[in-house]
């Protein structure tokens, strides 16, 4: 689009690419330079040129390479706009095109928290504390909307100007309900390090466990300066985890210790809760220093911060008012808006990833579709296209340890693609589907 602008003076000055700098879009943000990259978007800094103001623009491309961005976006915006928090990243708008979706986010000008933890090596307890009571009452708050992240690590984990917490990326979060009528989800997602044991043990879980597990994970690398859980072969860790095989280093205090060997209880069901006389708020070494009638008129006023509206039971409604459909020609959002259909699944199968996708070429055989390879370097993968190149499923394989693969799939919406995935695909890799 090109439009003219002034001089741009943008905050956040550490380094990063300048590709597309000064780029106008929808007449209306101009982009800054690269502030992230994740799995499925990229982030630019970016002006609002009618306030003046400065927001990060995450950009998901609806690409046929990457089908799952779609999903993803939509995933995140779902859930993101259940949420005004304090220590919640805050969705302003979605701005979509044929080619993208855009989100415009609050700003977060620290940072990663991941990168000051690298930085630093590891934090004294009490900066600690500041950080994790923030992520506590911020994940207390999601859990209270019924919203579940299953992806908390110190990546998604940013920094505003002043140094305050805020969790981002609900690309990998879930409403309640679950995916099954016992209300538990049964998903495999998060970051392997920070996946709770019942995860990876695809057993069902309770995904407010799970968020507590992973924060666990956080607590222990902020203060130790290291993953609790983590082993060049993945089996061994997998292994460590299942057990909550870790040792803490000396400087840990007892109260610390206690803490967070509750949280990474690896039995959920006696793993402690974020509340309740016997929850983490309630811990002493989460208290120290404030009493609990303090903590909860804080927590209190990270919620008023914004005036929410609780527009939960208009949901669909409202958000296909974010014309995200209308610009998505040709593309089925509506098994995406809905939260319990999910659209990628990872698993494991006992065969070297060789065999796995010859299962993929096999029951492709006949069928009138297309394979292209895909793939980084430690994963191999396949893109499995129909007649007029609209995408059926993508395979991606990764090779875990003896003969063991994880494999995920991302499935394509449309009917016959799901028909294929019922029939062919799903039986092939000895899915219940
Ligand atoms: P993942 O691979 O974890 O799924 P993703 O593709 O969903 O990631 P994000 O995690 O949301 O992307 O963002 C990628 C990176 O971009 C973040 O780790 C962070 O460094 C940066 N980033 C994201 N949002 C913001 C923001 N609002 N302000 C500043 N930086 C941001
Ligand atoms: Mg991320």
């Amino acid at each position: 689009m090109g439009t003219e602008s002034p001089t741009l003076s943008f905050p956040c000055t550490s380094s990063g690419t300048n590709a597309g700098t000064g780029r106008v879009v929808f007449d209306r943000y101009e982009i800054g330079r690269l502030l992230g990259r994740g799995g499925s978007a990229k982030v630019y800094l970016a002006r609002d040129l009618q306030s003046n103001s400065h927001v990060a623009l995450k950009l998901f491309s609806k690409s046929s390479k990457a089908p799952a961005g779609t999903a993803i976006a939509v995933r995140e915006i779902s859930l993101m706009r259940k949420l005004r928090h304090k220590h919640v990243l805050r969705l302003i708008e979605v701005l979509a095109s044929r080619s993208k979706i855009y989100l415009s986010l609050e700003l977060a000008c620290g940072g990663e928290l991941f990168t000051r933890v690298e930085s630093r090596g590891r934090f004294p307890e009490e900066t600690a504390r500041k950080y994790f009571r923030q992520l506590i009452s911020a994940v207390r708050y999601c859990h209270s909307r019924g919203v579940f992240h299953r992806d908390l690590k110190p990546e998604n984990i940013l920094l505003d100007e002043n140094g305050d917490l805020k969790i981002a990326d609900f690309g990998l979060g879930a409403l309640s309900g679950g995916t099954n009528p016992d209300g538990l989800f049964h998903t495999l997602c998060g970051t392997p390090a920070y996946v709770a044991p019942e995860v990876l043990a695809k057993k069902a879980y309770d995904a407010s466990k799970v968020d507590v597990w992973s924060c666990g994970v956080i607590l222990f690398v902020l203060t130790a300066g290291y993953l609790p859980f983590n082993h060049p072969n993945l089996m061994t860790m997998y292994r460590k985890i299942y057990r909550s095989d870790f040792r803490f280093p000396k400087w840990i205090s007892p109260a610390l210790r206690s803490l967070i060997c509750r949280m990474l209880d690896p039995n959920p069901v006696t793993r402690i809760t974020v509340e309740g006389v016997d929850g983490i708020t309630s811990h002493p070494w989460f208290l120290s220093g404030i009493d609990a009638s303090e903590w909860t008129s804080e927590m209190r006023s990270h919620e008023d911060m914004f005036k929410f509206e609780d527009k939960s039971d208009d949901e669909k409604r409202a958000l296909n008012a974010f014309d995200i459909i209308s610009f998505s020609a040709g593309c089925d959002l509506s098994p995406i808006f809905d939260p319990t259909v999910s659209v990628r699944e990872r698993f494991f199968m006992a065969e070297p990833a060789e065999t796995v996708l010859k299962r993929v070429e096999d029951a492709v055989q006949g069928e009138g579709m297309r394979l292209r390879s895909s793939g980084e370097e430690e994963s191999k993968g396949v893109l499995i296209e129909g007649q007029n190149g609209n995408f059926v499923a993508s395979v991606e394989v990764c090779c875990a340890s003896y003969g063991l693969s994880m494999v995920e799939v991302i499935k394509g919406d449309g009917s016959s693609e799901k028909l294929f995935w019922k029939e062919k695909l799903g039986p092939a890799l000895n899915r219940p589907v």
